[in-house]
């Protein structure tokens, strides 16, 4: 198996990237950003218990993700390897992917965030919010709270991963085919 973190803040591109290097790698895309909104769009117990993080931009409790990513991940077993995206935030997370990896006999081989800077991420997400409907899209305190919460909460995955080395930062600035291109060379050389 290869299983993938693909990191980086909102806006980033994560989801357009996920979607491209899935079918390239024949991988399971587990997004929990698309989890806890497709439980919100059909009002289950997990969606209201997220709503009221989400729309203020903060992290939904790490029970709550975590129990979530490994009924997902059992879902999809046996596969060819998974495609993280937004998950694992905070180090607890980190942790329980690691001992459910451990479990399935198996290991996270590299975490590959995406950089972009601070205010271009904030013109991209507005323009996203525009049509995609997501409220936390909409309001530009909303989209800088996300990013803060990102660089506050998630920098300690990067030392996490860097300890272990398997961090890989890659320029998230160019076109998706450029960037696809960063990306699959970090995987290639795996
Ligand atoms: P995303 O689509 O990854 O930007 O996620 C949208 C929202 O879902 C976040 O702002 C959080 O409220 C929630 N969320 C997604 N992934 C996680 C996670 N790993 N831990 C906690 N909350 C999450």
């Amino acid at each position: 198996m290869i299983n993938i973190v693909l990191f980086g803040p909102p806006g980033a591109g994560k989801g357009t990237q996920a979607d491209i290097l899935k079918d390239n790698y024949n991988l399971v895309h587990l997004s929990t950003g698309d989890m806890f909104r497709y439980n919100l769009k059909n009002e289950t117990e997990l969606g209201i218990l997220a709503k009221s993080f989400m729309d203020k931009g903060h992290l939904v409790p790490d029970e709550v993700t975590i129990k979530m990513l490994n009924a997902e991940v059992d879902r999809f077993m046996p596969c060819h390897g998974f495609l993280f995206d937004g998950f694992p935030r905070t180090e607890a997370q980190a942790d329980s992917l690691e001992d459910l990896m451990n479990e399935k006999q198996t290991q996270i081989n590299a975490m590959i965030a995406l950089e972009v800077d601070d205010e271009v991420l904030v013109d991209r997400l507005l323009e996203r919010g525009k049509t995609s409907g997501r409220k936390d899209d909409a309001n530009e305190e909303v989209i800088r709270n996300r990013i803060k919460v990102y660089y506050n909460e998630t920098a300690i995955l990067k030392s996490y991963y860097e300890k272990q080395n398997k961090y890989f930062g890659v320029d998230g600035v160019g076109s998706i085919e450029e960037i696809t291109q960063r990306v699959s060379k970090i995987i290639d050389g795996l």
